[in-house]
């Protein structure tokens, strides 16, 4: 059976540091801030909401929501993002994606202060991602997954790295992080031909598609750790990963579990990088 990457712990570990940085910011008299800007109503968005702004009251971030209907027009979205922007009490914002269809993705990212940027959406975040240098903040997710690795001691240098999934919110970035970090990275996505050829190559698999059993027992092997990034439902109607747990979990080395797994971090990271520009702000 392999070892569990308790997401959990890791972000217990992250939590226990930041409440001790929040305090050290309010007692410099600043309230760390994060803004979350959500159009509509998608039940993945509104949770992903609720569990954030949990984190944030437990860590001391002052959390503002910025609700707009499902009707919104792209305009109200550009005149929120303008309202966060100016806000001096606000240190990050979480802007949901993806917007309604008709929307200018590119345009409306481009207009977030970068130094509000704390998802790592705007182009000036992802070209940080891209050099390896320190510039903006990384997409919260992919950063939580290099927060398991490290917290559980996976080196990463001259590894096989195989991501499956490459989108600019997730795999992408993470692709180009473990790059940074000297790791040999195989991203696959739909159009990939034969993933699991990849598969077998590597040390790690990260999969980030969103499709329930994409990683079936049959792919890997002893020796390899899976993170399962996938957010999904099963037919049972109970939340899963894109990884076969139950069959996976038997033959690799060391698995993130859905849930308790990156998704736990995830908040984590948020927050993490909520604090860091409250902390820069104040310079
Ligand atoms: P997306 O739909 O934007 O991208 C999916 C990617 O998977 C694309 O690159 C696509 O080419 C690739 N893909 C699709 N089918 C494939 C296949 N059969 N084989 C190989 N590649 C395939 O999704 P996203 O926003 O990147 O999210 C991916 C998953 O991660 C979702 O389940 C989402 O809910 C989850 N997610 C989790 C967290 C977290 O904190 N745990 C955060 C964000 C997203």
């Amino acid at each position: 059976m392999a070892e569990i990457l308790d997401g959990k712990e890791v972000a217990a570990r992250l939590t226990e540091e930041l409440i001790m940085r929040a305090e050290n910011l309010k007692s410099r008299g600043v309230v760390p801030k994060l803004a979350i800007v959500r159009v509509g109503e998608r039940v993945s968005d509104v949770k992903y909401e609720q569990s954030a702004a949990k984190k944030c009251a437990k860590i001391g971030i002052e959390v503002e929501l910025f609700h707009l209907g499902g009707e919104a027009s792209q305009e109200e979205v550009l005149r929120t993002i303008e309202t966060v922007n100016r806000d001096g009490s606000i240190h990050g914002c979480l802007i949901f994606r993806p917007f309604p269809e008709g929307f200018d993705d590119a345009l409306i990212r481009s207009k977030l202060d970068p130094d509000k940027d704390v998802d790592g959406i705007t182009n000036g975040s992802l070209s940080g991602v891209f050099t390896g240098t320190r510039t903006g903040y990384t997409p919260c997710t992919a950063d939580a997954c290099m927060r398991i690795l490290e917290h559980y001691g996976y080196g990463l240098e001259g590894k096989n790295v195989v991501v499956i999934g490459a989108s600019l919110v997730v795999g992408r970035p993470l692709g180009l992080m473990f790059l940074t970090r000297e790791a040999t990275v195989s991203l696959c996505h739909i159009k990939t031909r034969d993933v699991k050829r990849y598969c077998d190559n590597a040390d790690i698999i990260v999969s980030a598609v969103g499709h329930a059993g994409l990683v079936t027992r049959d792919m890997v092997k002893p020796g390899q750790t899976v993170i399962d990034v996938g957010i999904n439902v099963n037919k049972e109607g109970k939340l899963c990963g894109d990884v076969d747990f139950d069959g996976v979990s038997k033959i690799v080395d060391a698995i993130t579990p859905v849930p308790r797994g990156v998704g736990s971090v995830t908040t984590s990271v948020l927050a993490m990088h909520t604090i860091e520009a409250a902390e820069a702000a104040r310079v």
